[in-house]
């Protein structure tokens, strides 16, 4: 039973191994023993100031070993914590409040200036603590997060999870991935994410270590790589270009084991030029806030560019038309126990998420290889371009543009049009100088007319979020461009 617990419970506390370091801060490890002690202490404060079980609490800061601890003394006294990316202006912080209905905030400046409304507790001052009583027990249907979509499609949802959700979806991928005791994973995405945040959660179960950096800094990561002797790195797409073009000896590591790779796409590109680097692509895997993590390439078996792979131990997943029957292409569902049970506060957006027999319908369109049971995602239900009456996948025109040799990353979206109510439009970063008509001719070649692109805009980089994902609703023509 993957969602057995709670994550305080199935924390392997190992008193003197190391769990974490934040070389932004220290060049001290703080051991498993040691977080232990210190969040035991935050959370019987907590206990004893007015907190009960279910409360929610905003957890707002850059990557510190204080929102560590905070978040691990807010699950063992039994809050519902819900993460916020520090970056977040007043309002969309101000969304998270109210919606969630936070009567606490755990926050470092300059984000903490930023709140309004609930109780304060500063990550940038030591934590309050008091000596070590009795917590609450809690079990796998407590709720331990109430996490927020990133809103790359819409406003921000509040995705309730429970500490079984957590738990399977770490533990189906710890042991498909072999995580053991001896990993030691690096990262430097934020903890303010579930991407993030799952890197942790593994390291509490192992009674592994981890390094966790700040930001993304080519230099800093491919240091801490090869210092720890790293043998996982987590990493979304945009770091690996990244590292491929600045660092490549990041990838080298003579412990690195197992390099993974998820939040959007690898375009197959960047996974041939980083098999190059490291002998083999990293490992993509697919998950969501809604569900977790469901699906991944093998560790040992074949890794197949452009897929994410099969499912994870315990997932149930299946390829469904609008009406919930199985089709060969259609929109990706998933079941399991990683799975939330329904969106917070939203009736209507929770029954039109799942088809009958609690299967989740993630809005993520894809195609399972009916010899290999791979998984292909081919797109967004809600990023489809309707021209002229017919679907265009975003995605696919992306990847034919990606195979030209003068592209290094595309973006294609619907610019609303008089003509085709949407007109298929492309944002092109070029390797060298490169014609526009020469891009539309390319495409011509490789998709059915109605796919091409009827503009290309040639722009220096891409609208992208913190976790590197690509904002299609934030892509506009240059203002110098002339529009059909
Ligand atoms: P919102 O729902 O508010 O638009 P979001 O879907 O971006 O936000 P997340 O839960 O952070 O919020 O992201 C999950 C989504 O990320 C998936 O539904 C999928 O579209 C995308 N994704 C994750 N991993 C991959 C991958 N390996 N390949 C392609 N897409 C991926």
């Amino acid at each position: 039973d993957l969602a057995r617990g709670s994550l305080p419970s199935a924390w392997r506390v190992r008193p003197d191994h190391p769990a974490l370091l934040f070389p932004a801060e220290s060049d001290r490890w703080i051991t498993h023993g040691e977080l232990d002690e210190r969040s035991a202490r935050t959370a019987t404060w907590l206990r004893a100031n007015g907190f009960s079980t279910g409360d929610r609490v905003l957890l707002c800061g850059a990557n510190s070993s204080a929102l560590v601890v905070a978040y691990l003394a807010l699950l063992r006294a039994g809050a519902v914590v819900v993460p916020a990316n520090p970056a977040y202006t007043a309002d969309e912080l101000d969304h998270l409040v109210t919606d969630s209905g936070a009567e606490w905030a755990f926050a470092a400046r300059p984000a903490a200036d930023r709140l309004d409304g609930p109780r304060l507790v500063p990550l940038d001052e030591p934590l309050p603590e008091r000596a070590p009583a009795a917590l609450p027990s809690l079990g796998s249907d407590d709720l331990a997060l109430l996490g927020y979509t990133s809103g790359t499609t819409g406003a921000p949802k509040g995705v309730p999870l429970t500490h079984g959700n957590l738990l399977s979806s770490i533990r189906a991928a710890m042991l498909a991935w072999r995580w053991g005791e001896d990993d030691v994973l690096v990262h430097s995405l934020p903890l303010s994410h579930q991407h993030g945040l799952g890197g942790v959660h593994a390291t509490l179960l192992a009674g592994s270590s981890a390094v966790v950096l700040p930001t993304f800094d080519a230099e800093q990561l491919t240091d801490a790589v090869h210092r720890h002797a790293a043998t996982v790195l987590f990493a979304v797409p945009a770091i690996y270009e990244r590292l491929a073009a600045e660092a490549p000896r990041a990838l080298t590591a003579p412990a690195l084991r197992l390099a993974v790779s998820g939040s959007a796409p690898l375009g197959p590109e960047l996974a041939e030029r980083l098999s190059g680097i490291m002998g083999r692509p990293p490992l993509e895997r697919y998950g969501s806030t809604e569900a977790g993590l469901d699906v991944s390439n093998p560790l040992d078996g074949p890794r197949v560019p452009g897929t994410v792979g099969l499912p994870l131990p315990g997932v149930e997943m299946r390829i469904a038309d609008d009406s919930g029957a199985d089709a060969a292409d259609g929109e990706i569902l998933l079941r399991g126990p990683q799975v939330f049970g329904g969106y917070w506060n939203r009736p209507a957006e929770t029954a039109e998420a799942f088809h009958p027999g609690g299967w989740f319908r993630t809005g993520d369109l894809g195609h399972v290889d009916a010899e290999t049971g791979y998984l292909r995602i081919t797109g967004r239900k809600k990023e489809l371009i309707i021209t002229g009456g017919l679907n265009v996948s975003p995605r696919e025109v992306e990847l034919a543009l990606e195979r030209h040799p003068a592209v290094a990353e595309a973006a294609v979206a619907g610019l609303p049009s008089q003509r085709w109510g949407e007109q298929v439009t492309a944002w092109v970063v070029p390797t060298e100088a490169v014609d526009p008509d020469e891009l539309v001719a390319h495409c011509r070649a490789r998709l059915a007319p109605h796919k091409c692109p009827k503009q290309v805009f040639v722009v220096d980089s891409l609208p992208r979020n913190s976790m590197g994902k690509l904002r299609r609703s934030a892509l506009a023509p240059p203002d110098t461009a002339e529009l059909d």
